[in-house]
């Protein structure tokens, strides 16, 4: 057992080795498994009640108080507040939608959408980032990196030129979308588009840092983890502190799903929620590693003696079978997963399942999302699109609560968007389907009586 309050500890129940807080790994150094932060909760204050939280909103002068991601701090307490680095991240919305919930098939009032993309840089990557910029900013990083399908960089840049450090990130060439792109430029990240897809900037960016002593910011960073428990924290908090029915969240990387999970562990940990609600994590038909993993192979968390062998097994059939991954959901265009072990833990905590979505049937609930007044971009519609086929199957009842992710903002890949619309999709990203909600742009000649027939008189 680790003294201290807070400390690092391999995932692997035969492992289990402990490192420091303030040390920097992007793995265990006995074995090469995922790290977690611990908290030892005895030596630490925590809250009496989850309610408490929310009084912090009165004094939302203070920028910590102000930020949805610190006024939780107790619960991601790995450092004290000059390290803290915050934009006033989390001022996000959990709003019941009518229409997308017709749309899934729940009664009235069962569906709630919470928004990540009004998010800083918008996505709800920001959610991590602040806590991984405190835990680079506790340990004296100068120089940061990610690989990235588009929002960690562009996160990662965004707050590491308010926290006046160097950014680096890994793009897959001609994979990633554009208004993530311009985030990164934009905000001054030194910006390698590799020529590979994310997997491979992946691997590449954990040999770089190796080797040029970078502070490595993807979510096998656990300190990003840690900020990203809170999107569940602010769920509880505008439903009045009552667990949902089903939490339904895209899975591309697996950092979210499985932050999801522990925190719902520590919330019952402590005795500040009784019941846990059922978690769905949605692939991309085209990025199914998850779904296969769980439904075929029936990978286990086994009470953290996982089987890791059938996940190396699993890549190594990929690189066999030339196997990429491909969907227009390009945030979740990832089949290496690598919170797959934190994933499972999440799963098993929170009883949850795992489905897979074709790009059609994402493009289609992308439309419901903006038509019923949210927006979003295509991954985060992976969620709407997979609660939808779960009410179908019956695995959830049409009268529960549902609470389904938005990750990200919908202006940040405008031509999925319009690709869809118009039938005309970027050369690569096309997308076979039926397009049912396709809202055509209408040409008109420059003609007030053509204009108004086609407005509709
Ligand atoms: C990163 C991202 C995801 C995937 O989240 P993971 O934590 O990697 O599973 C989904 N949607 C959007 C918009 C993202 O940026
Ligand atoms: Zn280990």
């Amino acid at each position: 057992m680790n003294p201290n309050a807070v400390y690092q500890k391999c995932i692997h129940a035969d492992c289990g080795a402990t490192c420091d807080v303030g040390d920097v790994h992007v793995a265990c150094p006995v074995c090469g498994e995922l790290l977690d932060v611990v908290y030892d909760w005895s030596k630490l204050p925590v809250p009496a009640r989850l309610a408490d939280f929310a009084a912090r909103w009165a004094g939302r002068a203070n920028p910590l108080d102000f930020s949805g991601v610190w006024r939780f701090r107790e619960l991601l307490n790995f450092c004290d507040d000059r390290c803290r680095v915050t934009l006033g991240e989390g001022q996000t919305l959990l709003t019941p939608n009518a229409g997308v919930g017709r749309y899934v098939g729940l009664k009235d009032g069962g569906l709630f959408l919470q928004y990540e993309g009004l998010n800083p840089s918008g996505s709800f990557k920001d959610n991590g980032m602040t806590a991984a910029f405190s835990h680079a900013r506790l340990v004296g990083a100068r120089r940061v990196a990610c690989a990235s399908t588009g929002n960690t960089s562009a996160s990662l840049a965004l707050y590491a030129a308010h926290a006046g450090m160097q950014s680096i990130v890994f793009v897959g060439s001609g994979r990633i979308a554009f208004g993530k792109l311009a985030q990164a430029l934009d905000y001054g990240a030194r910006t390698l588009q590799i020529a590979g897809d994310f997997d491979a900037c992946m691997r590449r960016v954990k040999e770089a840092a190796k080797r040029l002593g970078l502070y490595l910011m993807n979510s096998v960073n656990p300190f990003r983890l840690e900020g990203q428990k809170t999107i569940m924290l602010r769920v509880l908090e505008a439903l009045a502190w009552q667990a949902p029915d089903w939490i339904v969240v895209p899975g591309g990387n697996l950092g979210n799903s499985s932050a999801f999970g522990k925190a719902f562990g520590e919330l019952k940990e402590l005795g500040l929620i009784d019941r846990v609600p059922r978690l769905a994590v949605i692939n991309a038909a085209g990025a199914d590693t998850l779904d296969r993993l769980v439904n075929q192979k029936k990978l286990r968390w086994n009470g953290g003696q996982y089987d890791k062998a059938a996940l190396a097994e699993d890549w190594a059939w990929q690189d066999r079978t030339h196997r990429l991954p491909h969907t227009i959901a390009s945030a979740i265009e990832i089949a290496r997963p690598v919170n797959a072990a934190k994933c499972l833990r999440a799963l098993s905590i929170c009883d949850g399942v795992v489905r897979s979505v074709s790009d059609a049937e994402i493009l289609d609930a992308k439309a419901q999302v903006g038509r019923c007044g949210l927006g979003c971009e295509p991954a985060s519609a992976a969620s709407v699109a997979g609660a939808r086929r779960l009410v179908e199957e019956g695995v959830i009842d049409r009268d529960a609560r549902v609470v389904c992710i938005l990750t990200g903002h919908a202006l940040k890949d405008p031509d999925a968007t319009v690709g869809y619309h118009t039938g005309r999709f970027a050369p690569g990203k096309e997308v076979e389907g039926p397009r049912n909600f396709a809202n055509l742009p209408v040409q008109v000649d420059d003609d007030i009586d053509a204009i108004c027939r086609a407005v509709g008189e």
